[in-house]
C-alpha cells in the first residue's frame, strides 16, 4: 500500500472509531518542499487536496499540475500581506488568517471571487507562534465575517510540538469549543476545523477535525 493509501486508511479507521463518516474528514496532503512530481504521484493514488506554506511554491506547483484538473490547493502557512495576491481567489481555503488586515487584503485581491478562509488560533498561548489568541478570536471572527470577498468557514490550530499525540488533545478540544462559541455568537455554522498533522491526526479526528494537514506521513521527511 502506498503512503497516501495508508494514511487515508488510518483516517477512515479513526473516523469509524469516532462514529464519524470518512467523508467528513478531508486529508490535505502537505507537499511543501516536495516537487510537483510528488503531488502527481499522490494525485494518481486519489489525493485531491494539497497544502503549501509558501505562496510562490504553491503558485509554481499549481501551474506545474494544472493539466491534472480537479486538485484543490490550500494555503496553510503564515501569509504575508504582500503575497496575498498570489493566493487570493486561487486556492480552496486559506487556513491561517490572523488579522483583519490580511482578510481585507485577501478580499481585495480575490478580484470579485469570494475567498474561503479560516482563522488560525493559538489556543495554547505559545508566545512564539502566529495565530490569534483564543480570547481575541471571537472579536476577530466578527470583524472578518463582515468583510465581503472572504467567507469565514472555521478555525485552525497547530498545537505545541510533542512526541505524544495525546499532548495535542487539550488544544484540539479547546478549538472545537471555541468554534461552537463563535458559531453561536455569529449565527454561522463555521463547519471547518483544521487540526491534526502526521503525529496527531487520529486524536484530532476524535476531537472533531474536518481537515487534517498531513505531510511527513505521506511524502516522507522534508529535506
Ligand atoms: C508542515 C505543516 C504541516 C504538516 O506537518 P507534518 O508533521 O509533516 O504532517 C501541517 N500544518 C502546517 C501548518 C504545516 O506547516
Amino acid at each position: 500500500m502506498t503512503a497516501w493509501r495508508q494514511v487515508r486508511a488510518r483516517v477512515d479507521a479513526a473516523c469509524e472509531r469516532a462514529g464519524r463518516a470518512p467523508s467528513e474528514v478531508t486529508v490535505v496532503a502537505v507537499s511543501k518542499t516536495h516537487p510537483a512530481e510528488a503531488v502527481r504521484a499522490a494525485a494518481a493514488e486519489g489525493a485531491l487536496d494539497f497544502g503549501e506554506n509558501y505562496a510562490q511554491e504553491l503558485d509554481g506547483k499549481r501551474a506545474a499540475c494544472a493539466d491534472l484538473g480537479g486538485l484543490r490547493w490550500h494555503f496553510i502557512g503564515r501569509l504575508q500581506r504582500n503575497k496575498a495576491k498570489l493566493v487570493a481567489g486561487k486556492v480552496a481555503l486559506v487556513h491561517a488568517v490572523d488579522s483583519v488586515a490580511l482578510a481585507e487584503e485577501l478580499a481585495r485581491r480575490a478580484e470579485g471571487r469570494v475567498q474561503p478562509i479560516l482563522l488560525a488560533v493559538n489556543v495554547a498561548g505559545e508566545a512564539t507562534k502566529g495565530g490569534v489568541a483564543a480570547e481575541a478570536a471571537p472579536e476577530l471572527a466578527r470583524a472578518v465575517a463582515g468583510i465581503a470577498g472572504v467567507r469565514l468557514d472555521g478555525l485552525m490550530t497547530m498545537p505545541p510540538p510533542s512526541d505524544d499525540p495525546e499532548a495535542s488533545r487539550p488544544s484540539f478540544a479547546a478549538l472545537r469549543e471555541l468554534r461552537a462559541r463563535i458559531a453561536d455568537a455569529l449565527g454561522a455554522p463555521l463547519p471547518v476545523l483544521s487540526m491534526g498533522m502526521s503525529g496527531d491526526f487520529e486524536v484530532a479526528i476524535a476531537c472533531g477535525a474536518t481537515h487534517v494537514r498531513i505531510g511527513t506521513a505521506i511524502f516522507g521527511a522534508r529535506p
